[in-house]
């Protein structure tokens, strides 16, 4: 579970909060949209959660442990729990899909055999059997994204962040991934993603956070993208 409690962030040099008081809760297994206009809050809450930033003010709490007192061994175990899915996917161009998903393996120490085993089912599992040897240049940007949401997966984390995964992808080729993102929510994951789809948000009625300026100002279980 996740816990936001009086959250407060304000950026070093900065005289607005980035995120205002925020307390929300995310049980383990939901389906979450972040929405709200750009400069909301809603890659900050993201960065909190990974610890990518800390709070300036507030706790923020991942199955009871207040993130920001845990040492190094026990972040690293936490941000393992955490796959990551990018707008501009951040693929490595010069490797191939199979080195590109290997690679968040190899960065965990896991042998050779375990990789050989595992990248080839975290990419049937995304529909990308058998593209194994292209380079990104050479995919779509849906199939881009693919990758990138097999290399979050591959290290079998509890919860999926992802911040605008659709915004380089065209209307049929987002809800596909998002429908993907449902899959991967049905397998008992926590997805949290924050996007400006509002068609995709309206047509999955799962639960909406609205940010605006820093603050939550709607939080409902079958939400839409707007009021
Ligand atoms: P969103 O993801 O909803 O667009 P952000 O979390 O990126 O919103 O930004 C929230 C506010 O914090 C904005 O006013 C933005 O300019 C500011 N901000 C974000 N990152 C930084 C940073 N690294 N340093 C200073 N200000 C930042």
């Amino acid at each position: 579970m996740i816990e936001f409690k009086n959250v407060t962030k304000i950026y070093p040099g900065s005289d607005r909060p980035a995120l205002s008081n925020l307390s929300l809760q995310i049980d383990n297994g939901e389906f979450v949209f972040l929405v709200g206009p750009s400069g909301a809050g809603k890659s900050t809450l993201i960065k909190l959660l990974f610890r990518e930033q800390l709070p300036t003010k507030g706790e923020i709490f991942f199955n009871g442990k207040n993130i920001a007192l845990l040492e190094k061994g026990a972040l690293l175990k936490h941000r393992r729990q955490i796959g990551m899915v990018f707008q501009d996917f951040r693929l490595l161009k010069q490797k191939t899909v199979f080195e590109n998903v290997a690679f968040a393996l190899e960065v965990l120490g896991k042998s050779p055999a375990e990789i050989q085993e595992k990248v080839p089912l975290a990419l049937a599992k995304v529909g990308l059997a058998g593209k194994e040897n292209a380079f990104p240049a050479e995919l779509s940007g849906g199939e881009q994204q693919r990758v990138g949401v097999a290399r979050a997966l591959i290290k079998e984390p509890t919860i999926l962040l992802a911040d605008e995964p659709t915004g380089n992808l065209d209307r049929g080729t987002s809800w596909q991934l998002m429908e993907l993102f449902a899959e991967i929510n049905e397998s008992g994951t926590t997805v949290i993603i924050a996007t400006h789809a509002w068609d995709v948000v309206d047509r999955m009625q799962k639960r909406v956070i609205a940010l605006s300026e820093g603050c939550l100002v709607r939080d409902e279980l079958r939400g839409s993208y707007h009021d």
